[in-house]
């Protein structure tokens, strides 16, 4: 079987074709906020759906929920519902704007 290694803590993981360099399950379940408040990241049905909660309240993370950008270990990434159900999370640098990057205007 193919691997490749997680970007954050390196640990090998199988290939995924639609998700090159995705996190491991470990460190997605680090994912925080900018400011480093813990976030469980959900499916919002069973069909799939992307949600961010905050992990200590259990109370949506709009911000996040609706950028998809979370942070592991400082790492800034993007966190969306996998195509077979549950949470992808891929690093996301700057600049790389996830949603409408046709804005970018230059100034
Ligand atoms: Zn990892």
């Amino acid at each position: 079987m193919e691997t490749v290694t997680c970007p954050v803590c390196g640990g090998e993981q199988p290939a995924l074709a639609r998700y090159p360099g995705y996190l491991c399950r470990e460190c997605a379940g680090r994912a925080s906020t900018r400011d480093g408040r813990r976030l469980t990241l959900v499916n919002t049905s069973l069909a799939g759906g992307f949600a961010a909660r905050y992990a200590d309240s259990g109370e949506l993370a709009e911000e996040e929920t609706l950028t998809h950008l979370v942070y592991v270990d400082g790492i800034r990434c993007r966190a969306d519902e996998a195509r077979l159900g549950g949470i992808v999370v891929q690093p996301a640098p700057e600049g790389d704007l996830p949603d409408g990057g046709n804005g970018g205007q230059p100034r």
